[in-house]
C-alpha cells in the first residue's frame, strides 16, 4: 500500500467543515524575524538543504517549504508568514512523494519539482483522493487532510513577486522548529502575533530594509493603515511607552527625534526593554515619541500620512 493512503482526505462537507477535508487555495511560509528579513532582502524564499531526518538529507536537493496549514495555538516556524497563490506554485511541475515524518502531528511530505526523478520518489497524483492533498475535478478545488501537517518542499527559489499577502501569527508557546531540542532559546518562543509584528517591522526599519515594495501588504486600498500594521506599530508604542516616565526636551519632528525613535527601535527589537525605556525618557511626552515612530515606520512602509498610523 502507498504510504500517502494512511492520510488520504475526506469528503467534502456539505454544510460547515471537516478537517478531514478542507479547501485551501493558498499556501505560506512562516518564518521568524531574522529569516523574513533574509527572504524581503533576498526577494524570495530561498531553497535550502534538508537538514533534519528526511529521506532526502543526504542527496543534494534544495527546497523550499511551503504549507495549507492555520495552527491556532501558535506556529513553530515563526511569527512573519508569507502567503502565494497554491495554482501559481504547482503550474506546470511535477509531484513526488517523499515521505511522512512522525512529529507530534504528523508530517506529510510532497515534492514540488521541475525535474524528473521517477527514479527516486514514486509520483503523487493529486488527481485521485487518495492521499492527504487532493484536486477535485468536480469543483475545482483543492483540498487537503487538515488533521495531519502537510509540508509541500518546492525545488526551487519562490519569489516574492508572486506574493499574495504578508500577516503575523503566534509563535507557538513550547514549539520551535530551530531550536527543536531546546526551545526556550528562541527568543521568539510564545511571542503573539502583533509583538511579532513590531519585532519585525521595527527590525526591517533598524537594518534599512525597504518595504515600500510590499506597501499594498500593509496599506489598505484608500490609503489606511491594514490591521496587521496599525496592531503592530500600537504594540511597539505601548510596550515602550509603559512606566517611561517622560521627562525629556523632544518635542518635534527633528532629525534627532528621529534617530532617538530608531536606537529606541533598535533596543526594542534585539529584546533589551530597560534601554529602549531610557531612551524613550528623552521625548517630552507619549504623544511626540508615538509621532516620531509613525513617521518612521510609515517612511519605511510607503504609507504617505504617518498621522493615520499615530492616531489609531
Ligand atoms: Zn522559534
Amino acid at each position: 500500500m502507498s504510504e500517502w493512503k494512511k492520510f488520504k482526505v475526506g469528503m467534502p462537507a456539505s454544510k460547515g467543515f471537516n478537517s478531514s477535508c478542507m479547501p485551501f487555495d493558498a499556501v505560506s511560509h512562516t518564518s521568524h524575524v531574522g529569516s523574513a528579513i533574509n527572504i524581503i532582502e533576498a526577494g524570495e524564499i530561498s531553497p535550502s538543504l534538508v537538514f533534519d531526518e528526511s529521506q532526502l538529507n543526504d542527496q543534494r536537493i534544495l527546497v523550499s517549504w511551503l504549507s495549507p496549514n492555520h495552527w491556532s495555538n501558535g506556529f513553530r516556524y515563526g511569527n512573519i508568514r508569507f502567503h502565494f497563490s497554491f495554482k501559481d506554485i504547482i503550474e506546470g511541475k511535477k509531484y513526488y512523494w517523499v515521505e511522512a515524518i512522525a512529529y507530534r502531528i504528523k508530517a506529510c511530505r510532497i515534492l514540488i519539482t521541475d525535474i524528473d526523478r521517477d527514479s527516486q520518489l514514486d509520483a503523487y497524483d493529486p488527481m485521485s483522493p487518495t492521499g492527504p492533498w487532493w484536486l477535485n475535478s468536480s469543483d475545482g478545488y483543492h483540498y487537503f487532510n487538515n488533521n495531519y501537517c502537510l509540508e509541500f518542499m518546492i525545488e526551487a527559489p519562490v519569489p516574492l513577486s508572486n506574493l499574495k499577502r504578508i500577516d503575523f501569527v503566534d509563535h507557538h508557546s513550547s514549539y520551535c522548529s530551530i531550536h527543536r531540542k531546546n526551545p526556550s532559546r528562541c527568543n521568539e518562543l510564545g511571542v503573539h502575533s502583533s509583538k511579532g509584528g513590531a519585532i519585525f517591522l521595527t527590525r526591517a526599519a533598524v537594518s534599512g530594509v525597504d518595504l515600500s515594495k510590499f506597501s499594498e501588504h500593509f496599506i489598505r486600498e484608500d490609503g489606511r493603515p491594514r490591521t496587521e500594521l496599525e496592531s503592530a506599530f500600537n504594540e511597539f508604542v505601548v510596550r515602550v511607552s509603559r512606566k517611561v516616565k517622560f521627562s525629556g526636551s523632544f518635542t518635534g519632528e527633528s532629525e534627532t527625534s528621529i534617530a532617538v525613535v530608531r536606537a529606541v527601535m533598535s533596543a526594542f527589537t534585539f529584546g533589551l526593554m530597560e534601554e529602549a525605556k531610557l531612551l524613550c525618557e528623552m521625548f517630552k511626552d507619549e504623544t511626540t515619541f508615538t509621532n516620531a515612530a509613525a513617521i518612521v515606520l510609515s517612511e519605511m512602509v510607503g504609507l504617505e500620512k504617518w498621522e493615520e498610523l499615530a492616531s489609531t
